[in-house]
């Protein structure tokens, strides 16, 4: 007779588990229960589309902050350094719809073209490339040892996957860095960016046999770009441990509390979600 598989041991929990745990824990329960929310949503085309260009803006930002001042190709010398950045975020633009052709395929293709234009019309303006900063530490690291993009991590002690945008390894460090397109904290980073850091913390001390001491979050967005470095403190690996224990447990069957701040107005699972506020969370002020 075979033994007994423990189910809980087969389970692997995303790091994308815990940043969808930190929006609202049943949007974890229901995916897992597969249920899934559309790609794109309707309506929601346009930024969809600004959030997969300024994503992969975010993966060749070193190219912009001046390591590529010469054509790949032909090794003809840009007339300006101006038209050299424009050349890389058009490069970027261009490669999109190849590299995110899942993505993509609902998408109509004219809003796309229109999107694309209007993309490059903001950032190429003055205003946004005066944001860039070229002394910033992450882009120097990167020129240096350049990166690896979407590195994926297993854990079998952890039971956690993860890929990271982007993972730069020096001789003395292995250092995480994710790219978001949303709003940049005025100082810092944001609690779940420091806690989704801390997971591929943990994931990349489990493969490299480090420790890891910081990471950086590319909060890249139509208004600027603004490069944040986090020291991964104590209390951020304690959220992070804490929220897999909890989402190991909404995997298993448990149906969890919705979140404090749980966008329900725009979520796809609103039919089968009674968003009702339960006297436990009222008391609890949930
Ligand atoms: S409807 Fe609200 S409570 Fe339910 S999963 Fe969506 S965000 Fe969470």
């Amino acid at each position: 007779m075979q033994p007994k598989q423990d189910y809980k041991s087969t389970i692997k929990i995303k790091v994308s588990d815990l940043t969808h745990y930190m929006i609202c824990p049943r949007l974890v329960y229901f995916r897992a229960r597969g249920y899934e929310q559309p790609r794109i949503a309707e309506g929601r085309e346009r930024s969809a589309i600004e959030h997969i260009l300024l994503k992969e803006l975010g993966f060749n930002l070193h190219k912009v902050y001046g390591g590529d001042r010469y054509d790949e190709g032909g090794g003809e010398e840009k007339t300006t350094e101006e038209e050299a950045v424009k050349q890389v975020i058009e490069d970027v633009v261009d490669s999109v719809e190849w590299i995110y052709k899942d993505e993509l395929k609902t998408v109509d293709k004219d809003l796309f073209e229109d999107v694309k234009n209007d993309f490059l019309h903001s950032i190429e303006s003055p205003g946004w490339l005066s944001k860039l900063k070229t002394e910033d530490e992450l882009a120097e690291l990167e020129r240096s040892y350049s990166y690896e993009r979407e590195h994926t991590m297993l854990s079998e002690k952890l039971g956690m996957v993860g890929s990271v945008d982007k993972l730069i390894k020096t001789e003395a460090e292995v250092i995480p860095c994710v790219i978001k397109t949303g709003r940049c904290p005025e100082y810092g980073v944001w609690r779940s960016d420091r806690m989704q850091l801390a997971a591929y913390a943990m994931l990349i001390e489990d493969e490299f046999g480090t420790t890891v001491q910081r990471g950086f979050v590319e909060y890249i967005n139509m208004r600027t770009a603004d490069i944040r470095e986090s020291h991964i403190k104590k209390r951020d690996r304690a959220l992070a441990f804490q929220i897999l224990k909890y989402v190991k447990k909404i995997k298993g069957g448990v149906y969890p509390e919705k979140g404090a701040n749980a966008p329900c107005d725009s979520c796809s699972f609103i039919e089968m979600c009674d968003t009702r506020k339960t006297l436990l969370s009222k008391l609890f002020g949930k």
